[in-house]
């Protein structure tokens, strides 16, 4: 009886293959067992990438992300398909939520009995991690010599003064990177403040000057020495600090004894409108910057609503809790209206109007 009917189809057999039809002996031993995860990690700055223990440099021809990604898994693949008569026909890449899966058609057959080779589909999947190449971090480290700080005193920058500095810095690299390669930096980072990491000192103090001219910064530069050239000349590294002041655009400051709220920072400059007079005024960044002191952040300035006025005194409701209260200001400027919503602020004994954006 034995090599006579198939086991699990019951066919009768001609060619038995360990006591099965070829059918059932390829349906139950598929071409490859499993396929474990690939791993393959890309460097973001030259695209190597790296397969097992080695990097690899990308083939010219390449010219897509996927591409790439596509090639390392497909020379990953071939690594572990052990016998030669195996083929991959077909590979493509599939992008799903959770990362990559490799479509592999693989074409051979599970047994050398088997008449003819056949074709299989396997769903690899495939994690791609982004670093640096050995070469990369080699070349980083050697050449990063200058790095621009963006800093406010006290406080993290505030979501309008990072985007102004970071569009400023680009527009600044696009206009200048024509005449100079080295003035595009090698990495911007950060969240609530910006370093700015450049390959030439020259690049760093030209972007901080231009920097400069929009917002009234403190400079601090700093070099520190960190190594010898191969020629005896001493490396250094610059540090350029900007620092913004600890008060913000809106919030109420006193300045040489007397409150301003912040209106704007300009080059070189600080617009101030004074609560005394309400008039709009500009003063030197420098000496604002070295004598004013934050009395209320934009943020806490308390809001109310202009009931009536019968000068010298206002009638207002506080917002919290609907309370009808009269104050008395020695000056009451144009903007303050009935209905409107007004800012009040307290320093020392007296109590000022502040205009707040509705
Ligand atoms: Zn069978
Ligand atoms: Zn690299």
């Amino acid at each position: 009886m034995k090599g006579r009917f198939c086991p699990i189809c019951g066919r009768k057999i001609d060619i038995t293959i360990e006591g099965l039809c070829p059918e059932c002996y390829r349906s139950t031993h598929p071409l490859m067992r499993r396929f474990p995860e690939i791993k393959i990690a890309l460097c973001k700055n030259c695209f190597s990438y790296k397969i097992g223990r080695r990097w690899h440099t990308p083939p010219p021809e390449i010219s897509s992300l996927e591409e790439l990604i596509l090639h390392a898994a497909r020379k990953r693949i071939s690594q572990s398909i052990k016998k030669k008569e195996y083929e991959i026909v077909e590979a493509s890449l599939e992008k799903g939520k959770e990362g990559f899966t490799v479509i592999l058609k693989i074409k051979g057959k599970s047994h050398r009995l088997i008449p003819k080779s056949y074709i299989e589909e396997y769903r690899v999947p495939l994690t791609v991690t982004f670093t640096l190449c050995p070469v990369c971090v080699d070349f980083k480290g050697k050449v990063e010599r200058a790095v621009v700080q963006v800093r406010a005193k006290n406080r993290p920058l505030t979501s309008e003064e990072y985007n102004l500095v970071k569009d400023f810095v680009n527009d600044t690299i696009a206009r200048i990177s024509k005449d100079s390669i080295e003035i595009i930096p090698i990495e911007i980072k950060g969240d609530k403040y910006i370093d700015i990491t450049f390959s030439s000192q020259k690049a760093a103090r030209k972007v901080a000057s231009e920097l400069q001219k929009i917002f009234p910064f403190k400079r601090k530069d700093t070099q520190k020495i960190i190594g010898v050239s191969s020629t005896g000349q001493p490396k250094t590294k610059v540090t350029i600090r900007l620092m913004l002041p600890e008060f913000k655009v809106g919030d109420i400051i006193s300045f040489a004894g007397k409150p301003y709220k912040v209106l704007s920072f300009e080059r070189g400059k600080i617009r101030l409108l004074s609560l005394s007079n309400y008039k709009e005024s500009s003063f030197s960044s420098s000496n604002v910057f070295s004598r004013a002191k934050i009395e209320i952040r934009e943020e806490e300035i308390k809001k109310v609503l202009v009931v009536s006025i019968t000068p010298p005194y206002v009638q207002l409701m506080n917002l919290e809790d609907y309370k009808v209260y009269e104050e008395r200001f020695d000056r009451i400027p144009l903007w303050v209206k009935e209905g409107e919503t007004v800012g009040i602020v307290k320093i020392g004994n007296r109590t000022f109007l502040v205009p707040v954006k509705a």
